[in-house]
Formats: C-alpha cells, sequence, structure tokens
C-alpha cells in the first residue's frame, strides 16, 4: 500500500495511538510517524519499544510539517492540546481525534483550530481494557467501525483522506452528526460502562461473598464486567464528564425499567418477566 500522509503526527500514545502507530508503519500507509505523550516515561518506553520513528519531547516538535495529526489524549485534555499545538500546525494539514465522546470536543477543540487547517473529529469503536504505550497492537481496528463526525463546512477531500487511512487499517467507517454519536454511544458503550462499574463495585461491597468466590464462581456476564471495570480510569471519568446529558438521559430510562422489573420480580409476576425477556431476545436477534 502507498504511503496515504507524508507525516502523521500522534499525540498521547496509549492504546489507540500506540495501535494507530502499529498499524500505519506495518502497513506503509505514511513515509514518518512521529510521537509525543505529556509524560516522559511513557515517551522513555515508546522510545524503547520503538513505537514510532521519531518521538518528541513537545507536542509542537510533533505536529510541524505534520499532514495529519492525531489527538489521542483522554477527553478532558483535548483543548489544552489543540490549543498548545494550534500555531504550530502545517497550513493544510488535518487534525482529528479519536475521542469516544464528540460534540464536547468538538466544542473544545474546533476554537483553537487555525484557518487553512482541516478539523475531522473521529471515533474507532475499538479497544481494550488495556492502557499505555505497550497497550497498542496492528489489528484494533480490523473489522470494527470507526466514525467520523465531521462539520458542515469541513473540505470534503480532507474526510475522504481521512476515511482513506482508517479504511486502510482496516476499518469500517460511517459519518455521523457530533450529538447522534454521542447518544448511540450513551446506549451502546457509555452506561453499559457504568453499569459493569458499578457491579463490580456492588461486589466489592457485599460481605457475606468473598472476593474469591466472585471471581472464582463467575459466570460469562460477571467476567466480563470485571475486565470491563479494569478500563482506564481518567478516560472514563472525562467520558462520563463529557457525556453527560446523553448518559444521564440512557440512565434514567434504564433506572425506570430496572424498577419495573423489580417491582415484577418482588410481585411474583412472572409474565411479565417471560414477555420482557422475550421482546429483548427478539432484538438480539434481529442484529445479530
Ligand atoms: P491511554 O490511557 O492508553 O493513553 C492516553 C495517552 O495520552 C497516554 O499516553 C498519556 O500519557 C497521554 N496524555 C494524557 N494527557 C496528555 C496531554 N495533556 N498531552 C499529551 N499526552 C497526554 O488512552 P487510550 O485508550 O489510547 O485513549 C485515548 C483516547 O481515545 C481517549 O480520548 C479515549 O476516549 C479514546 N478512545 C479510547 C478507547 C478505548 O477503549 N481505550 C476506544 C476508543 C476511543
Amino acid at each position: 500500500m502507498s504511503a496515504i500522509y507524508d507525516r502523521v503526527a500522534l499525540i498521547g500514545l496509549g492504546l489507540i495511538a500506540g495501535s494507530m502507530a502499529h498499524a500505519i508503519r506495518e502497513g506503509g500507509l505514511a513515509r514518518e510517524v512521529v510521537g509525543y505523550a505529556r509524560s516522559a516515561e511513557t515517551r522513555e518506553t515508546a522510545r524503547e519499544i520503538n513505537l514510532c520513528d521519531r518521538i518528541v519531547d513537545s507536542a509542537a516538535e510533533a505536529v510541524a510539517d505534520a499532514d495529519l495529526v492525531v489527538l489521542a489524549v483522554p477527553v478532558g485534555a483535548m483543548a489544552a492540546v489543540a490549543a498548545d499545538i494550534a500555531p504550530h500546525l502545517k497550513p493544510g494539514a488535518t487534525v482529528t481525534d479519536v475521542g469516544s465522546v464528540k460534540q464536547s470536543v468538538i466544542d473544545a477543540v474546533a476554537p483553537h483550530i487555525p484557518q487553512g487547517i482541516h478539523f475531522v473529529p473521529g471515533h474507532p469503536l475499538a479497544g481494550t481494557e488495556h492502557s499505555g504505550p505497550r497497550a497498542g497492537f496492528a489489528s484494533l481496528f480490523r473489522n470494527r467501525w470507526w466514525l467520523l463526525t465531521p462539520l458542515p463546512d469541513t473540505d470534503p477531500a480532507a474526510v475522504d483522506r481521512l476515511t482513506d487511512l482508517v479504511r486502510a487499517m482496516g476499518a469500517k467507517t460511517d459519518r455521523m452528526e457530533p450529538a447522534h454519536h454521542d447518544l448511540v454511544l450513551a446506549v451502546t458503550s457509555h452506561a453499559p460502562h457504568l453499569i459493569a462499574f458499578t457491579m463490580v463495585g456492588v461486589a466489592d461491597h457485599l460481605r457475606r461473598v468473598t472476593d474469591e468466590e466472585v471471581v472464582q464462581y463467575s459466570a460469562a456476564g460477571f467476567r466480563d464486567f470485571t475486565r470491563i471495570a479494569a478500563s482506564d480510569p481518567t478516560m472514563w471519568r472525562d467520558v462520563f464528564l463529557h457525556n453527560k446529558d446523553a448518559t444521564l438521559d440512557i440512565l434514567g430510562r434504564f433506572t425506570e425499567e430496572l424498577f419495573v422489573l423489580q417491582r415484577a420480580i418482588r410481585m411474583g409476576d412472572g409474565q411479565q418477566l417471560f414477555d420482557y425477556f422475550t421482546r429483548t431476545r427478539a432484538i438480539r436477534r434481529g442484529i445479530i
């Protein structure tokens, strides 16, 4: 595959940027991949494992002469990073981000993007519970969705070029309105994560069941909850703080339905439980 970009700068060298570095370099999708992370320790690790062609010690140096700049830091850090790099961006460059929330990232980042730079926000729907520079791997995005949420005035050629890169890394792409993205992700990812965090917290607080019993006798459901609940706390704190309205909307509906089922159990209303589970089973069968 020939290079899609000349130079790609990755800001933040965790799971997502690390996976991009592997995929881009293995696929020959850029002539050079330059990386920067805020912590000296992360940069050192990235150098040790040869994550990028070059690891530099400032964001300004990373973005100099880059055709594509990827903001791969926690959602709450996006604005500060955008402000930091703005004066150093090459005219005509594209800036994208990989944040799990889109509207608040756009609101925070877009005002810093100078004229002549294309901002194309995005979100790969791919991840693991691992974080940091050693967590990345080239196949993370294979057959996973990568949603792009371009603004109405974004240059279509810049969106197409980023789409080419994302597809070359093995992902499927779609475009979405940022606010709609946030609602969809609140249902499919953010609220389920919160429920998993809560369930693991509940198990931890039970005094009559030991932690060993919880681990030893956990069936697939709870095992998956513990895996999800091991995800990076900074990332998930920022997701909830920045997708507040959509998450609260979904959690409100979830709580209402939970109360209905709770009452059915208390009242011994087997028919209501059966009907509810029949409906949810049909939904699953309809989408798989
Ligand atoms: P991570 O914790 O593995 O890595 C984050 C990196 O950013 C770290 O290297 C950290 O040192 C660096 N960093 C933090 N603040 C910084 C700053 N101010 N300047 C420069 N570097 C900074 O996180 P990740 O999983 O790669 O997530 C990165 C982004 O991708 C987040 O916005 C997250 O919402 C999004 N995302 C994560 C997943 C997932 O499942 N992990 C999936 C899709 C999108």
